[in-house]
């Protein structure tokens, strides 16, 4: 299990660059250009600001790292299906409503319920959701809590960044400075810390976007035992459900509570915590609404 060792450079690529590069330096400017000369770290309310992003950065960072270098759930080439008359059952079921493939060609090697091929990683991947440039790995069993967590505490920061901005750059519109500072100075002075100041914003506006649009979908996915695939795979099963009068239900969907801690974990306090994933047994199986285990390896 685990992609062949080339050292940590296998980790990076260009958008992961890119995000630790939006990270450090969204960080970077609301701290020296935003909090600290408008707020002053030294007061209440400038310290509690600074403790708040760098709390949320960290943790940003912590759940991105762990979504880029943890291993998605790759299936041991040592698997085999239990091919017990009960169990091919449910693969018949599977098939019939969601369209499943249990062997896969190129792999050549069975496996288990939730897993699918990804065409970049080349593998199969467990309980695989899709494979994101923006962590250069695929989002899986074992980084899928990471992954969604990032997005949680991106959003967060985004969106203290952007209150922050924005209520500095209007409580500052019309100021002239110090009566001491000669104005033309004062003038210099904001204009080139203006400058970071409005790229950060450009940056941070449709980062943000994206921030919450993924948190949104993937609390969405979630509450229902979801991935992408499966979604997408649900689509198409309702449809040919529909066509022939039946209706269809996601089969891991079994209640929202049960729901999250299958992918969150069973202490509610360690839902916020990326790397707590012990809950994430390799021998994990898959339950049903209706009761039936499926075995994951
Ligand atoms: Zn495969
Ligand atoms: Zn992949």
């Amino acid at each position: 299990m685990g992609r062949p060792a080339e050292g940590y450079w296998r980790f990076v690529s260009v958008p992961v660059v890119i995000v630790l590069l939006i990270m450090g330096f969204s960080y970077h400017t609301l701290v020296v250009l935003v909090i600290h000369p408008w707020l002053n770290v030294n007061t209440t309310t400038g310290f509690a600001n600074v403790a708040l992003l760098t709390i949320l950065c960290t943790m940003a960072l912590h759940s991105y790292a762990l979504a880029v270098v943890r291993d998605p759930g790759y299936i041991p080439s040592s698997y085999l299906p239990d091919l017990e008359e009960e169990v091919a059952v449910h693969e018949v079921k599977r098939k019939v409503f969601l369209g499943g493939n249990r062997y896969c060609q190129k792999c050549e090697q069975y496996k288990p319920p939730r897993a699918h091929h990804c065409r970049v990683c080349k593998r199969c991947v467990l309980r695989m959701d899709h494979h994101c440039m923006w962590v250069n790995n695929c989002v899986g069993h074992y980084n899928y809590k990471a992954f969604f967590l990032f997005t949680v505490y991106a959003s967060g920061a985004g969106l203290q960044s952007m209150i922050l901005l924005g209520t500095h750059f209007i409580q500052t519109l019309g100021d002239e400075g110090p009566e001491d500072m000669d104005a033309k100075v004062f003038s210099e002075s904001v204009t080139s810390s203006a400058f970071p100041r409005v790229i950060c914003a450009v940056i941070l506006v449709p980062a943000l976007i994206a921030a919450a649009a993924m948190m949104t979908w993937h609390f969405y996915l979630l509450l229902h035992n979801k991935t992408t695939i499966e979604y997408h795979e649900g689509v198409r099963a309702t449809w040919l459900a529909e066509d022939i009068g039946q209706g269809y239900r996601h089969p891991y969907d079994i209640g929202i509570f049960i729901n999250l801690v299958a992918a969150l974990g069973p202490s509610v306090s360690c839902w916020l915590c990326p790397s707590a994933t012990g809950h994430l047994s390799p021998d994990l199986q898959c339950e049903t609404f209706s009761g039936d285990i499926l075995e994951m390896e």
